[in-house]
């Protein structure tokens, strides 16, 4: 009779643990699915890529990784193989239903994931405390999908997503650049993010029309408080609705009227005469500061 351990040792190589291009297709084939342009379904078919990226996300032992959007499991596979554990939350239920299914085939860790089947974008609780994200984001949801986790789940300290590579761009922008936008100073306020390199579109399927990257973000103590933020955002979304005016008059709805918008501003110790793009998230914190200060409500 062989020992627990050498079973589990033969069963560890007898698995195939990647799924690449042959495994993905017949899997979808087995649950007649057409991916969802809707969902952005565009599947990684190549295990190396999903190996780098939980590298990159310097996934170890004692993480509990979260997963948007598995899909067929080609990242939730590598994710399993270094993290303690993995949540992975995924919205089609023919997909979320299959998961555990195929990780039981191809990991002896399967036991370690848990499948949420909903919307990522509604989800209020993931239990465990998830320190890592780690995600293959559908495209059409990415930034709020990525702001709404650093926001609600602050015991994530890290991760690795991959977006469209337009949207990479515009997370990791800088002031005075023409990416630098919203995404990039909200992004600001919770993280530091980098890039981390491109993706070649032969690595999905269907072969998407947009080209992909990897961004790196690593959380940074927040700039203040709840009340803060909320006054910073908003300074942002005005500033950026409005983006080639100057802050005195793009901020003037906002804060009432311009002469509060300049006044604000001169407290804050801003040119008036500046675009938003020209602004650090720590800009946009003075101004949001000197409007508590002066007591102007929302
Ligand atoms: N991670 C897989 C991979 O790399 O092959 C699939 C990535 S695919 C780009 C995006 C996945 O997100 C799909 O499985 C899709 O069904 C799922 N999805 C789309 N919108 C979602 C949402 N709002 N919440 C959770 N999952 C979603």
């Amino acid at each position: 009779m062989p020992s627990a351990s050498l079973v589990r040792f033969r069963t560890a190589h007898l698995m195939n643990d990647s799924l690449g291009a042959i495994e993905i297709r017949a899997l979808a084939e087995k649950l007649n699915l057409k991916p969802a342009k809707s969902l952005g379904q565009n599947f990684v078919i190549d295990a190396n890529i999903c190996r780098k990226i939980v590298r990159v996300a310097e996934v170890s032992s004692t993480d509990h990784a979260l997963e948007i959007g598995p899909g067929l499991g080609s990242l939730t596979l590598a994710l399993l193989t270094q993290a303690k554990w993995v949540t992975a939350i995924e919205i089609d239920s023919r997909l979320a239903n299959e998961l555990p299914l195929t990780m039981a085939l191809h990991s002896e860790n399967a036991k370690n994931l848990t499948v949420i089947n909903a919307d990522a974008l509604v989800v209020q609780e993931v239990p465990n405390n998830p320190t890592v994200l780690v995600a293959n984001l559908p495209y059409n949801v990415s930034v709020p999908v990525l702001l709404r986790y650093l926001e609600k789940f602050p015991t994530l300290n890290s991760g690795v997503v991959m977006v469209q590579a337009e949207v990479a761009d515009r997370l990791i922008a800088k002031p005075g650049t023409k990416d630098y936008g919203i995404p990039s100073v909200k992004a600001a306020w919770w993280s530091q993010m980098v890039n981390a390199g491109s993706v070649g579109r032969s690595v999905f399927w269907p072969t998407p029309n947009v080209d992909s990257k990897l961004v790196r973000f690593t959380r940074r103590p927040t700039p203040g408080d709840e009340e803060l933020r909320l006054n910073v955002f908003s300074a942002v979304d005005a500033a950026f609705a409005q983006r080639r005016k100057m802050l005195r008059s793009a901020l003037s709805s906002w804060l009432g009227s311009s002469s509060v918008a300049e006044a604000v501003l001169q407290r804050a110790g801003i040119d008036p005469t500046l675009r938003g793009e020209a602004l650090e998230v720590d800009g946009f914190c003075a101004i949001a500061r000197a409007k508590q200060e002066m007591g102007i409500g929302f």
